[in-house]
């Protein structure tokens, strides 16, 4: 019985060779194998994306769109135990051309970079969504540190009294501030690559700049970028950041930084 099924397996392994060394079963051979190897590589490119997509999926943005419907005088600490004391939060700039309000601007803005910061498949939640709300600036920092945020974002538009001042600027907590200086070295590198797609873009960007005094950059204890996306006080900035085009493009670059910075971190 055993020699029978050894003798059988020589003569099927023979017929197998056989049938290989002719030429159609040769290429039928070569295009089946051909078709695997494509299966796999398009199934590994696959992998590679839904992995890189598990990945962003676990990294947490907060946006925060600067202001609300209303200010609020009330005074809080500028940073944990200081006795230094801002108002909660400030009513922002008004458009000069546009005369849309600031925080008005600033959640257009924000809202259109949630939505692309999730196509790209990040998690995103936001300070406030809509305009009659009361949360300080303590509070957004706050808020964002409970969340666990990988990064926070915050929207503003500038206002100067100078209305020849033009560009967007782009504040990092201060390097040396006390409260700070541990979330600068994130913060910066983030800034740095939303600053170089601005950039690239065509976008008039003044500079990254350090701020030791902001309750929102001082409360933080996750990295933070604060984008000034240009002069509200300057007629043709002012009318610029109002088209929906301009803002989806700034956006882009900023939701393409903050892709590269999770990227090489
Ligand atoms: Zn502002």
């Amino acid at each position: 019985m055993k020699i029978y099924k050894i003798s059988l397996m020589v003569i099927i392994m023979a017929g197998i060779l056989f049938i290989g060394a002719s030429h159609p079963a040769q290429n039928f051979y070569k295009s089946t194998v051909s078709m695997i190897g494509a299966t796999n590589k398009s199934s590994e490119l696959k992998d590679e994306n839904e992995k890189d997509k598990n990945k962003k999926e676990s990294y947490l943005i907060c946006i925060d769109p600067g202001h609300q419907l209303r200010g609020d005088g009330n005074s809080e600490p500028i940073g944990p135990g200081s006795p230094y004391t801002k108002a909660r939060v400030s009513s922002g700039t008004v458009g000069i051309s546009t005369k849309k309000p600031e925080y008005v601007l600033n959640l257009e803005a924000s809202s259109k970079l949630k939505h692309i910061l999730v196509s790209k498949g990040f998690k995103v939640v936001m300070t406030r969504e809509n305009h009659d709300v009361n949360i300080s600036n303590l509070e957004r920092a706050v808020f964002a540190n409970n969340q666990k945020a990988n990064m926070v974002i915050r929207i503003h538009g500038d206002g100067s009294d100078d209305s020849s001042i033009s560009g967007a600027s782009i504040l990092v907590p201060a390097k040396s501030g006390k409260f700070t200086s541990g979330i600068f070295d994130d913060s910066k590198r983030c800034a740095d690559l939303i600053k170089n797609k601005m950039d690239n873009k065509g976008f008039e960007v003044n500079g990254i700049f350090e701020r030791d005094d902001l309750t929102g950059f001082n409360w933080s204890k996750v990295p933070v970028v604060l984008v000034e996306m240009g002069f509200m006080s300057n007629y043709n900035e002012d009318e610029m950041m109002s088209n929906p085009e301009y803002q989806e493009k700034m956006m882009q670059c900023i939701a393409d930084g903050v892709e590269e910075y999770f990227k090489t971190n």
